[in-house]
């Protein structure tokens, strides 16, 4: 696919529906890590520009025209977003690949999962309602279902634009407005998703964007006494700063932090089909994903065979031009997180796990912040590999032994808590497993499936709240008890 020229990048924050330069005047420069070009320079939102976009967004909620408009109508302006963000999947899809270096395959299929997310939110807007209980004595009660007011949305680079959504269209469809900073490194889609918001019919103010850099704009909207609640996806190092910083005026919060997911591969399972799930399980958006299963526990009568197959798979995975519709594996998002993910890598030989395949940079015409996909074996459940958060495309290969209990020990042995995979052809043990590892998502014979209506989210330190499904809804509405005396 061709790319977009770079007079067509948004650069501009967007308050109360105006396009405009930070209040500072400065701007940040933005890399695309497949070329290491530089993209168009973004406006930089600091202190004065949060405060401006709460402001709006404050102004909005408690307009006449926001309040009184009805839920079907706000359904049907997130159901015409959604078809925007359809008509303009190639700008988009272009636009994420440029900025974040994923394949233009994954991109459109980014586009897709924000389109349909705005169009499922839609068809909510008008069947959120309250209920009337049968208290005790003369009096009928009921509940309302209220937005909560103003939602600091704060998101990262991976998936840009679907993140995003991922709150913003709940949010929307529920009848608040929203602050949106997302991450430095990948601003384009968001201020270009704000720009179609204004499009569709929403009116100024409703969903303001304002990129700049998370120590100043992020940290500054979680502390904002105009914000009522803020709704994080990152790394669970920001997830607890947030936390700490949202203390001084109680926000509500929610966070979706950091994954180690396992993918459990039982001896009986279909290897072939093990080997293709293993592989898009941790290769897939080049590792950056939250819920990446980049722990494979492999049942150790098949350990072997099966690395052989995974191996096989992925000597035949070669990083391309992230455009090239053929492209599977991308490049890393920045010079800064490849180099964190070699060192990772380094760190690995260093414990002593055996460096079965790939481990390097691997540029493209000589280009680019390309990591092969990288295999360890004999990994250990106390090793660094083993336990953190690479987001690269690293997998930890280790063994088991005692069928469903010794796999849920190890799949339960680090601090978090995303997703997880199962392989195995038996049903029960499949479901015994689904019950005993601590995982928001479970996928039994398959990984890395999303949908719309159903929820995300992680258990232990991988956060707490739902995007998605009917779960999140509950996150963007506030529970009010009605009385009313029959006497
Ligand atoms: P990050 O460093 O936590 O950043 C996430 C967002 O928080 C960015 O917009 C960042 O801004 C902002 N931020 C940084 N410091 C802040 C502060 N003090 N106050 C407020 N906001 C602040 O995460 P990342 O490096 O972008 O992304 C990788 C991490 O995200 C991984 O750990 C991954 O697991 C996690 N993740 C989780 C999910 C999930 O659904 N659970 C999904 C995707 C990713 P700047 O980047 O502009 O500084
Ligand atoms: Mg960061």
């Amino acid at each position: 696919m061709t790319a977009v020229a770079a007079d067509r990048f948004p650069t501009q924050l967007i308050i109360g529906g105006e396009q405009m330069d930070a209040a500072s005047g400065e701007r940040f420069s933005v890399v695309n890590p497949a070329t290491e070009d530089e993209l168009a320079p973004v406006a930089k939102a600091g202190v004065a520009d949060v405060d401006r976009a709460v402001k709006s967004a404050r102004e909005t909620f408690e307009s006449a025209k926001w309040r009184n408009m009805s839920a079907r109508q706000r359904g049907a302006l997130c159901y015409r977003l959604g078809e925007l963000v359809h008509q303009h999947r190639d700008e988009l899809a272009r636009l994420e690949t440029q900025n974040n270096g994923k394949p233009i395959f994954e991109s459109l299929i980014d586009a897709k999962l924000t389109s349909e997310t705005f169009k499922y939110y839609g068809g909510w807007a008008d069947k959120i309602h309250g209920e009337t209980i049968p208290v005790d004595g003369p009096f009928l009660n009921f509940t309302l279902r209220e937005p909560i007011g103003v939602i600091g949305a704060i998101v990262p680079w991976n998936f840009p634009m679907s993140l995003a959504t991922w709150k913003l269209a709940p949010a929307l469809a529920c009848g608040n407005t929203i602050v949106l900073k997302p991450a430095e490194l990948t601003p384009y889609t968001a201020i270009r998703l704000a720009e179609l918001a204004l499009e569709a019919g929403f009116p100024p103010g409703a969903f303001n964007c304002i990129p700049g850099p998370g120590s100043v704009a992020g940290s500054a909207l979680v502390k904002h006494p105009g914000v009522d609640k803020i709704a994080f996806t990152g790394s669970t190092e920001v997830g607890r700063q947030i936390m700490m910083d949202a203390a001084g005026t109680l926000k509500k919060i929610q966070l979706e932090l950091g994954g180690k997911s396992p993918n459990v591969v039982f001896a009986d399972a279909d290897l072939d089909a093990a080997a293709r799930g293993a592989l898009n399980g941790i290769f897939y958006g080049k590792g950056e994903v939250c819920a990446a299963g980049s722990r494979l526990l492999v049942e150790e009568p098949v350990r072997e065979e099966l690395m052989g197959k995974i191996l096989e798979r992925a000597k035949k995975m070669v990083a391309g031009d992230p455009l090239n519709p053929k492209t599977r594996l991308g490049s890393v998002v920045s010079r800064k997180q490849m180099d964190r993910v070699l060192g990772y890598i380094e760190k690995g030989k260093s414990e002593g796990a055996m460096l079965r395949h790939g481990g390097e940079r691997t540029p493209v015409n000589d280009k680019g912040y390309f990591v092969s996909p990288t295999i360890f074996d004999s990994v250990e459940r106390g090793m660094t590999i083993a336990q953190e958060e690479i987001f690269g495309p690293v997998l930890a290969v280790m063994s088991f032994e005692g069928g469903v209990e010794g796999a849920s020990d190890l799949a339960n042995s680090t601090i978090y808590g995303l997703a997880a995979g199962i392989w195995t052809k038996d049903i029960k043990k499949a479901l015994r497993a689904a019950k005993a590892i601590q995982a928001g998502t479970v996928w039994i014979n398959t990984y890395n499936m999303y949908d719309a209506a159903s929820p995300f989210g992680g258990f232990k330190q991988s956060g707490f709240g739902r995007d998605l499904g009917v779960h999140a809804l509950d996150g963007y509405m506030q529970v009010k008890s009605v009385w009313v005396d029959l006497s």
